[in-house]
């Protein structure tokens, strides 16, 4: 058996998602290379080749791979699927746009969000939003395609020495689709899937202006920004931000929930953070069900306090 990851990175850095594919591949007990598509993938190569337990890195460097465009990508990963029996990438953006695609270009179904490997083909997985867990058998004769619930796995470390080499894919670069620009707010916070701690504001809010509060208190604490999806929906935070099962699934070691009800799409998002705080004003809130610490008061007053108690 051999485990094809397909890297995922940006500005030269590998994303941490890729790791944590590792991890989920290691389980399964075959050979696990990573496939890097770049213009130039020398520097995101090497970070792959020190992740523990991979074998081989694939250097796909091309100018069409410049950016992450998943229709660009994805018939190049399907011809480097040849020689494997396993594709995994990660359940993120990027993994979620990609794998799809590889998927049909295979013509195989995906199987999404594996949790955990029970068996080389034998894996489980969330439906209903996050409130059961399925065991699902995928055909032994098809290539499985699959993308990794990252939330779910601590990556492995850096301590391999994978061969780096360059491969050449046999396949056409689609003209069709291009990159035309990146409009992206260069926040200089912590990336909201990545972060260790995470602060999110709901709907009570009440406005993009009062927003800042929500980032201000993320800056002291070095955290990242999350939102529901109320509070995206009405424009008081970028999309990019919102937290739940349409949203980013996070697994923080400390999330705090300001002004957020926990409706069970929000909490799909967050359930494997490790300490869960909640601010809400109203103490039969569903959100107090899953935190470990729970303060029933006004957000404007609460927050303020604790701003100023951060000094
Ligand atoms: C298919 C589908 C997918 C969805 N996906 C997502 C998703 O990915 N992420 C997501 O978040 N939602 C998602 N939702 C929406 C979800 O069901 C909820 O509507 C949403 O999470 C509610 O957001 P909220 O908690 O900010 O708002 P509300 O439910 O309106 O809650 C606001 C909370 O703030 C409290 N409050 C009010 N004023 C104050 C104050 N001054 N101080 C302190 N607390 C205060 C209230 O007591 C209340 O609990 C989805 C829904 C569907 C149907």
């Amino acid at each position: 058996m051999r485990i094809l990851i397909v890297a995922e990175h940006f500005g030269g850095k590998l994303n941490p998602a890729t790791a944590k594919c590792v991890s989920c591949a290691s389980k399964i007990g075959a050979d696990i290379d990573i496939a890097v598509l770049a213009a130039d993938s020398a520097a995101v190569a090497e970070q792959a080749a020190q992740l523990a337990g991979v074998k081989k890195v694939l250097k796909v460097d091309h100018p069409a791979n410049a950016e992450p465009l998943a229709a660009v990508q994805a018939p190049q990963i399907a011809a480097l699927a040849a020689n494997y029996t396993h594709v995994f990438g990660p359940s993120t953006t990027f993994g979620k746009d990609l794998m799809p695609r590889v998927a049909a270009l295979l013509g195989v179904g995906q199987l999404s969000d594996v949790m955990s490997v029970e068996a080389p083909y034998r894996f489980r997985r969330p439906i209903y939003a996050g409130n059961a867990i399925i065991t699902v058998d995928a055909p032994q004769s098809a290539k499985l395609v699959a993308t990794v619930r990252v939330a779910s796995f601590q990556g492995v470390d850096a301590s391999g020495s994978a061969a780096v080499e360059a491969a050449a894919v046999a396949s056409e670069i689609p003209a069709h689709t291009r990159f035309i620009s990146r409009s992206a707010a260069a926040t200089g916070r912590p990336d909201l899937q990545t972060a260790a701690r995470v602060v999110s504001g709901g709907r009570a809010v009440g406005s993009a202006e009062n927003f800042k509060i929500i980032y201000s208190l993320a800056d002291k604490l070095k955290a990242g920004v999350g939102a529901s999806r109320a509070a995206v929906d009405a424009g008081y935070a970028p999309n990019e931000l919102q937290v739940g099962q349409t949203g980013k699934i996070i697994a923080p070691e400390l999330y705090i929930a300001i002004g957020i009800s926990g409706a069970i799409q929000h909490l799909t998002g967050i359930k494997d953070a490790r300490t869960i705080v909640a601010i809400n004003k109203d103490a039969e809130a569903p959100i107090f069900e899953i935190a470990d610490i729970g303060l029933v008061g006004d957000l404007f007053t609460i927050l303020p306090e604790l701003e100023k108690a951060l000094g």
